[in-house]
């Protein structure tokens, strides 16, 4: 009887292989008191362990592949800083001597504290460093009771096509069961938005994390078929039918994907001749390859969170320019859109930033707000951006701005990064593109002021959808709430897209709605006529549009428009996607 597991696909592709469950060292912390003489040797072996763990992780550093270093080895390096922090150096040692106690359990002690510390945040990313923390203090405690076990198998076994199935894997770990051809991971815990999901997509291994019970499901040495991209794992007692379930869907696949390449150099035009622009979200350089896959127009979303994701202090000026740049060079010519820092609420990285605590950090100090109160971090970044403008075509874009005088300080202050540029002699392009994201409500209904000032406006749909409907879009407890087809939802898109046209300013959308085929009629319709979306949605949303009429589309939007109950719009959009 086959057996169908849901979880989160966080990361494309199809394979089959067998279960390999990982299973780590237990660590069956208990607690020894110690005699007054064996205290200092008991910190000296402390410090050789965290000695160890900085070696190992150092070793694993030096595996990851040469083209991937610069993302991946983030992870790895935060790590390493951690076992350097004082609270994971000092901390133990001190309860050692007060406590007079072993260093396992002085870790477990210390563990505890932290845990007690994130737990008290509740902050959905924040709760990602807290693993961080654990899986640091995990590898030390190992170390110390020399049951690496988890790690020792990855190193040791081969796994070539085997799908490792774990309760949780640490950034190292990634890279290691990477370096020996693992098929494919399942996690138990996880969200699309852990290290370890974004490593996964980095270095292209299928992935499925968030499956809870994966070690109870799965067992050591079946065969299982995984879809990175739906989070579906097959199951089937019977190895010939999943064999030929895999084939199945292999087939399907690669012609779903061979008449979709036959799209890459058309024109994106309705069937009523309006031209429609389709650009690339991205968050690495690695996806830029995917960009000339699709041939896509350009990327019109370049988030730089990233630049923080392992360190508070974020990059120097130098060192996002040479980033922006590397981008500007592989993307030939087409525009490559850099958004502002959009640190805060969901995208805090520095767990010592006092916003994290804020009463709530998705309405406090985040995006264009903290860059204002920012402003040396702001302009390095400015300038760093319009030193990459005069490599190619490149184009500014505002993240969540709510009213004009915060567009009108952001203009003064690339006005002032120019002229500084200018009197140093360096060069860049003074024609340079200045875009906004209209991801606030207050923002979209005065979207005719943002038009007015600016050189393109682009629709933030996953803030905007938060804002409108007052849900965080992290909370899973209101999750059930976040409907992008709600009355609301759709009169701002609408009426941002009129203002654009009116003000004879290009309106892109970059939030997921763009990114959603079923969504692609509806929006074409509303009078959207630049897309930004995953690589791997654009060629099928080329493929809607070349067949629809604008015109037609647009009197059946009006109805929809119209229409006030959010459950008869989903039943009409639905009924237009499969029109
Ligand atoms: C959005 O809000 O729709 C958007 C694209 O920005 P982010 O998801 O990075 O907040
Ligand atoms: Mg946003």
């Amino acid at each position: 009887m086959p057996m169908i597991i849901n979880g989160i696909g966080v990361s494309r592709g199809i394979t089959q292989g067998w279960v390999h469950v990982l299973k780590r060292g237990e660590t069956h912390i208990s607690k020894r008191t110690l005699e007054p003489d064996q205290i200092g040797s008991e910190v000296e072996r402390l410090n050789e362990a965290l000695e160890e763990s900085r070696k190992q992780l150092r070793e694993v550093r030096d595996m990851v592949p040469e083209k991937m270093r610069q993302e991946v080895t983030g992870f790895l390096d935060a790590h390493l800083l951690m076992l350097d922090d004082a609270m994971l150096v000092d901390m133990p040692a001190e309860t050692i001597r007060a406590q007079s106690c072993n260093a396992e359990w002085a870790l477990e002690d210390t563990l505890e504290q932290l845990v007690a510390v994130f737990d008290s945040m509740e902050d959905a990313y924040l709760r990602t460093r807290k693993n961080d923390v654990q899986h640091v203090i995990r590898k030390v405690q190992e170390n110390l009771s020399e049951t690496e076990e988890g790690e020792a198998e990855v190193q040791e076994r081969d796994l070539t096509g085997r799908i490792v199935v774990a309760d949780d894997l640490t950034p190292a770990d990634t890279v290691l069961i990477q370096h020996q051809n693992v098929a494919a991971f399942v996690t138990q815990f996880g969200s699309s938005m852990s290290h370890t999901a974004i490593l996964a997509r980095s270095l292209q291994i299928p992935a499925v994390v968030g499956l809870h019970d994966a070690g109870m499901l799965l067992e050591d040495g079946e065969l299982v078929l995984i879809d990175g991209h739906g989070g579906t794992i097959l199951c089937a007692d019977d190895a010939n039918w999943l064999v030929d379930q895999y084939r199945e869907y292999q087939r399907a696949e690669q012609e779903r994907e061979e008449k979709l390449m036959a799209l890459r150099d058309k024109p994106t035009i309705t069937r009523d001749k309006q031209s429609v622009t389709l650009k690339c979200n991205i968050d690495l350089i690695e996806e830029i390859p995917h960009v000339h896959e699709v041939q896509a127009e350009g990327v019109g979303l370049y988030r730089t969170e990233f630049f923080y994701l392992d360190r508070p202090e974020g990059a120097s000026t130098d060192e996002q320019y040479e980033v922006y740049r590397d981008l500007v060079v592989a993307l030939d010519g087409k525009p490559l859109t850099i958004r502002t820092l959009d640190l805060g609420a969901d995208k805090e990285f520095d767990p010592d930033y006092e916003g994290a605590i804020a009463p709530n950090p998705a309405l406090g100090l985040r995006a264009i707000r903290r860059s204002l109160q920012n402003k040396p971090v702001f302009m390095a970044q400015l300038r760093a951006i319009l030193r990459a403008s005069a490599h190619g075509p490149v184009h500014v874009m505002l993240p969540m701005l709510t009213n004009s005088s915060e567009l009108s300080q952001s203009l003064a202050l690339i006005r002032d990064c120019m002229e500084e540029l200018g009197s140093e002699g360096a060069a860049y392009d003074p024609e340079i593109k200045i875009g906004g994201m209209i991801e606030v409500p207050a923002a979209a209904i005065s979207a005719s002021v943002f038009a007015h000032h600016l050189d393109f406006l682009s629709i933030g749909t996953n803030d905007l959808i938060q804002y409108t409907l007052a849900i965080d879009r992290v909370d899973d407890q209101v999750h059930y709430l976040f409907d992008p087809l709600h009355p609301a939802v759709l009169f701002l898109i609408h009426h941002t897209i009129q203002a654009g046209r009116q003000a004879g300013t290009p309106v892109s959308m970059c939030g997921e709605m763009a990114s959603n085929p079923r969504l692609t009629r509806l929006l074409i319709g509303l009078g959207l006529r630049e897309f930004s979306t995953h690589p791997g949605s654009l060629l099928e949303i080329k493929q809607i549009i070349n067949h629809v009429s604008s015109e037609i589309l647009q009197k059946q939007c009006q109805e929809i428009l119209a229409c006030p109950q959010p459950e008869k719009i989903h039943g009409m959009v639905e009924a237009l996607a499969k029109a």
